[in-house]
């Protein structure tokens, strides 16, 4: 897995706002959404484009525009979703599917409990959109869970991450022959007891949308 960690200073400041934990969830939300667009246009270095002839007012020329079929993006639920404008207001004929997954709080494994996603996802790629990469388990699943639909170019885009969990998705993941790039707004120092990165930013589901258990 290829991982590009952001290196600006303008990704660094928003994300020192949204780590804080005097921030409040609208604030909260605004700053990943622009976290998000600026992580986009680093994570679709390498989206699929075609030759589009067009003319000017000036005079004919050769640009591009985006291949068919477009790019999926697939926010996992529930905190993902609270990454989906920011990644399709750069990407707006992407499709969007979703995934739910949740981690079970004692085993820390993923558990899938909802999918609206075409069956069929041969030679689709894919952008998959959860803000924290702690222990892997569900970022694991999801790209294992996409590429088993036949995508074939598969990006991450996280917020935050842990060591742990990007050598666990490297690792889970190592019999898989498509690319599959890690775009992260910052790697941590590591994950407590709990599988909460540290020194991260909580919860990122209830600091976006509130406790609901
Ligand atoms: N999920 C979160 O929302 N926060 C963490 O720190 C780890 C997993």
């Amino acid at each position: 897995m290829r991982v590009l960690v952001a290196n600006h200073p303008l990704i660094a400041h928003k994300l020192t706002y949204l780590r804080d934990k005097e921030t409040d969830s609208p604030t909260f939300r605004r700053l990943a959404d622009e976290l998000v667009t600026l992580l986009a246009y680093e994570a679709t270095h390498e989206v699929r484009v075609e030759p589009k002839d067009i003319v000017t007012p000036v005079a004919p020329t050769t640009g591009i525009k985006l291949s068919n079929p477009k790019p999926l993006v697939v926010p996992v639920l529930r905190a993902g979703l609270g990454m989906l404008d920011g990644m399709v207001r750069l990407l707006p004929s992407a499709e969007v599917g979703f995934l739910g997954m949740q981690r079970d709080e004692e085993t820390l494994q993923a558990i899938t409990y909802a999918n609206r996603l075409p069956d069929d996802l041969t030679g689709r790629q894919c952008y998959v959109l959860d803000p924290m990469l702690a222990t892997g388990g569900t970022l694991a699943m999801a790209i294992r869970y996409l590429a088993e639909r036949g995508a074939d170019d598969i990006t991450a885009v996280t917020l935050l991450s842990a060591p742990e969990g990007i050598k666990a998705v490297g690792n889970e993941l190592a019999d898989l022959t498509i690319p599959i790039t890690l775009v992260t707004g910052a790697v941590d120092e590591r994950l407590n007891e709990h599988g909460y990165i540290v020194p991260g930013l909580g919860d990122a589901g209830d600091r976006l949308y509130g406790v609901v258990d």
